[in-house]
């Protein structure tokens, strides 16, 4: 029935739609899209019993028609697409950073949000405050809105935040002294709001969200690896992946398992059970003898039916069954949320878990790679050694948890602030490494002295009193023969330096 072909089609085109939405953090838009899916979903069946009554089709097209134009309305009212932002950011090298984000404060009690907006400036977030009544009617959309909802009934509140929502698609919506009851938050979340945070919050927490909000690095796309004899089946799971987005490679014969693998580096292996000569469970073992596949997560494909086929694939280590023929909407889901899971994983492997920042082990082997690409290629490369003057004082005398807060404020400064080519590491407790590719030492220092002088005015509240904190930090550059030992060590020297040199500056090691 080529009809019941075409709604497949649909739903996963609707399905990668939402995905797309929501990976942007586009969130009016996805809700749109994700209620549409949802109907959609539901209307799911197989090709027999198929059928949809015409006065839900009506609904649908309606539905359909609302989004197009949600969509073209946003297009058209963003001259400077998200992409744009983020390659400006990610090729500027020059002094300073122009702001990438931008975030309204709306409300009566402007004053009172002063200092938060006069601190995301440290972080290259642009901060404009409108009352209520004065919001310019044709701006660009910001990143965040944060309506302060102080004063105004629940129904008052909900009414600000779904016009805000209906004007902007894409921002992030905060609503700041906010009622935070189960029914309250309920009525919020539903007219369109993401984040919600009680009167009694400190402005610091909003502050650390609106930062995490800001600092979204994109994912690269997923990668799966198909292994499966059949050329026709093969081809019909990659076409399904990449409507998601995601990107494949396949191989038909399980001998060429382990040089897909190598060369392809997927984020999950989609397995077909019966090849020729080799089963899938007889693949999978092959690869789990190698350590640096043992956790890459492998999804089944089989035909129904052979239990004891498939309990032997789950003894060994396999992370799902699939049964042919699949659902494509759901084989993307199956494949997305296997590989979140696998990411996340490694995340958590690769990074410091206060910061987000890579982790000392892994920011040293960026190096000695960074190292390797910057001599093959004859490129500059600057290396700086970063740390907090005084930090034993800063936990003696505002404590600990305090001083937790002073280094993710570093952490965030330094991302937000250096290029998305650069890498920023937790090196040691208050240390952190920068990797600066392309760059001299000169040019580091000037980007550096910059971040230096902003984070030594970021102020820190504690109780009815602020508090400011200040890092030194030693610039070193790659010379011949190159040697990444080498760069830490000057750093290190320049370092000690700064230090010697009364502190909150930086010195350069060329
Ligand atoms: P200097 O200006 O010479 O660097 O003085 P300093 O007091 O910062 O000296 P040092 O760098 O040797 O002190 C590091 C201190 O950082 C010691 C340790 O208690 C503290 N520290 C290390 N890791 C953490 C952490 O994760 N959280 C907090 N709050 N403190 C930490
Ligand atoms: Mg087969
Ligand atoms: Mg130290
Ligand atoms: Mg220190």
């Amino acid at each position: 029935m080529p009809s019941f072909e075409l709604f497949v089609e649909f739903a996963v085109c609707l399905s990668s739609f939402s995905e797309f939405l929501q990976g942007k953090g586009l969130s009016g838009l996805y809700r749109m899209s994700h209620r549409l899916e949802q109907e959609v979903l539901a209307l799911f069946d197989d090709a027999d019993r198929h059928q949809i009554a015409p006065g839900t089709l009506d609904g649908l097209r309606s539905q359909i028609e609302g989004l197009t134009e949600r969509v073209i309305q946003f297009i058209g009212s963003n001259s400077r697409p998200i992409e744009h932002r983020r390659a400006r950011h990610e090729t500027e090298i020059s002094s300073d950073l122009t702001p990438t984000h931008r975030v309204w404060v709306v409300g009566n009690m402007a004053s009172q949000w002063r200092a938060l907006m006069t601190q995301l400036e440290y972080f290259s977030i642009r901060a404009e405050a409108y009352p209520w009544q004065r919001v310019p009617p044709n701006a660009e959309e910001p990143t965040i809105v944060l309506l302060d909802t102080q004063g105004m009934t629940l129904d008052e509140a909900c009414e600000h935040i779904k016009a805000t929502r209906t004007r902007f698609a894409a921002s992030k919506l905060i609503a700041a002294k906010f009622l935070t009851d189960f029914n309250s938050l309920k009525a919020a979340l539903k007219a369109g709001c993401d984040f919600c945070f009680a009167v009694a919050t400190p402005q610091a927490v909003i502050l650390a969200k609106i930062i995490e909000l800001c600092s979204n690095e994109e994912e690269p796309p997923y990668r799966v690896l198909v292994v499966e004899d059949s050329l026709t089946a093969s081809k019909s799971i990659q076409r399904t992946l990449s409507q998601s987005g995601i990107e494949s490679l396949a191989v038909t014969n399980p001998a060429e398992v382990l040089t897909g693998l190598r060369s392809f580096q997927p984020d999950l292996i989609l397995m077909d059970m019966y090849m020729p000569d080799c089963t899938g469970v007889e693949a999978t073992r092959v690869i789990r003898q190698h350590a640096e596949f043992l956790s890459t997560p492998v999804i089944y494909l089989s035909g129904d039916g052979d239990m004891a086929l498939q309990v032997d694939a789950m003894r060994m280590g396999g992370d799902h069954f699939l049964t042919k023929p699949f659902n494509p909407v759901f084989l993307n889901a199956v494949v997305k949320s296997k590989i979140e899971r696998y990411r996340a994983l490694r995340r958590s492997m690769l990074h410091d878990g206060l910061t987000g920042l890579l982790n000392h082990r892994t920011v040293k082997e960026r190096l000695a790679a960074a190292v390797n690409a910057a001599s093959a290629t004859k490129g500059q490369l600057a290396v700086a050694m970063i740390d907090i003057d005084h930090f034993k004082a800063v936990n003696d005398k505002y404590g600990h948890p305090m001083g937790d807060q002073v280094i993710r404020s570093l952490a965030w400064i330094l991302k937000q602030r250096l290029r998305k080519t650069d890498l920023v590491g937790r090196y040691g407790g208050e240390e952190f490494l920068v990797i600066l590719p392309g760059s001299s030492a000169d040019q580091a220092f000037e980007r550096l002295d910059l971040i230096r002088r902003d984070f030594s005015l970021i102020q820190y509240a504690l109780g009815d009193t602020w508090f400011d904190a200040t890092f030194s930090a030693g610039v070193s550059q790659l010379s011949v023969p190159a040697n990444a030992e080498a760069l830490i060590k000057e750093a290190d020297e320049a370092l000690y330096d700064a230090k010697n040199s009364g502190r909150n500056c930086v010195i350069t090691r060329v």
